[in-house]
């Protein structure tokens, strides 16, 4: 049985690190927002090229945080991808704010950046590019849009640790430095993940970083003074040590899924399977591999008799989910067809050669 995701052999090889970061914690007495917060945002900025990281509880709340220092008035419109991950949409509605779903480029499954222009109007006052399954969005025509809208460019980058961005070649950078402000989720599945949730944003506007680091912790930028009305959103000192010490094995761990998703993008073989992109098999991040079959279920009832766990990201649009209602109204065509397409193969740093190729043969002797 080849499982989808496997979550203590992932960790196995950071276990003894893991032992000592938390023991450190453990010994030093001192357990929210301290030194190894702070070490861990230095050594993401340093990692992501940027001028500042902040961190905080989750990747939901990391979105949220950014979008609130913002400011926006009321209802205010947020673009973004219809088939995003529901988190992006909830910082939006959870800010204040109003999403205003953009279809995606149906090749890349990204924000489609000719798409924004006929979509924004005078509310219109930021851009969430979901940098969805490790592959940056198509940011430098985004932040032409932005740019000449005047709006504010915010990344979800929780699918994206080590995502480069290659633009026209001349100016090479990484997710979480691509726009404004980045989100990152730090949730155990994710390609850098914590053992249980935390998150960060990444930034270079000094004025922002400066209220952000205020807004996590109740408004607060000195002891029981408060200038925000703020939250709890703090990371803890024992998710941030666990971070640093899985972030050094963070590049090997991307080369390795991107050995696999090469392996996948040669070997499968079917009249029926769509395959992502593989035009920047080694700059993409791999978070997931994703295909896309007609007969979708048929194709993992088949595989989980063969013993291969798949999974869906993700069954239902944010559309039609009943939490938004007031989105029901909306078709989203090419959305709703990669929501019953998309199927989720193991790829892994973990997993091996051999597993690869099960899982290839398998899906090429698909009679559907
Ligand atoms: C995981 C994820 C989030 C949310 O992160 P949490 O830490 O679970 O709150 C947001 N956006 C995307 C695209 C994600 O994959």
């Amino acid at each position: 049985m080849i499982p989808f995701l496997d979550l203590k052999r992932i960790n196995e090889p950071h276990e003894s690190a893991i032992q000592a970061a938390t023991m450190r914690v453990l010994k030093s007495g001192w357990y929210v927002l301290g030194r190894e917060v702070d070490t861990f945002e230095q050594q993401f900025f340093h990692y992501c090229q940027t001028r500042f990281c902040i961190g905080v509880a989750n990747g939901l709340e990391a979105l949220t945080l950014v979008l609130k220092a913002w400011d926006f008035p009321a209802g205010s419109e947020v673009l973004v991808a219809s088939n995003a991950y529901i988190a992006s949409v909830l910082s939006i509605t959870q800010a204040g704010l109003t999403p205003v779903l953009v279809e995606p480029d149906p090749q890349t499954y990204l924000l489609d950046p000719t798409r924004l222009e006929a979509t924004i109007s005078e509310r219109t006052k930021a851009i969430l590019p979901v940098h969805l399954y490790g592959r940056c969005c198509e940011m430098d025509a985004i932040q032409a849009v932005a740019q000449q809208y005047g709006l504010k460019v915010l990344e979800d980058a929780a699918q994206a640790h080590g995502s480069v961005y290659p633009g026209d070649g001349t100016n090479i950078r990484l997710a979480g430095n691509l726009g404004d402000a980045a989100g990152w989720s730090f949730y155990p599945t994710k390609n850098l993940g914590a053992l249980g949730d935390a998150g960060a944003i990444t930034t270079n506007d000094a004025t922002l970083a400066e209220k952000l680091r205020a807004l996590r912790n109740y408004g607060s930028s000195q002891k029981y003074v408060n200038d925000y009305q703020g939250y709890n959103s703090r990371l803890d000192e024992m998710q941030a040590a666990i971070l640093s010490a899985k972030l050094p094995l963070l590049d090997a761990e991307n080369t390795r899924r991107r050995t696999l998703a090469r392996m996948y993008l040669t070997g499968i073989r079917h009249p029926d399977v769509t395959l992502p992109p593989a035009d920047r098999i080694d700059l993409d991040a791999w978070h997931l591999f994703v295909i896309r079959h007609p007969q979708r279920d048929m194709l993992r009832a088949y595989l989980r008799e063969k013993g291969i766990g798949t999974d869906v990201h993700y069954p239902i649009p944010p559309h039609q989910q009943v939490a938004y209602t007031s989105l029901a109204h909306l078709s989203m065509p090419i959305a709703e067809q990669l929501h019953r397409e998309v199927i989720s193969l193991p790829l892994n740093p973990v997993i091996t050669d051999d597993e690869i190729s099960y899982i290839i043969d398998t899906i090429n002797q698909f009679n559907d």
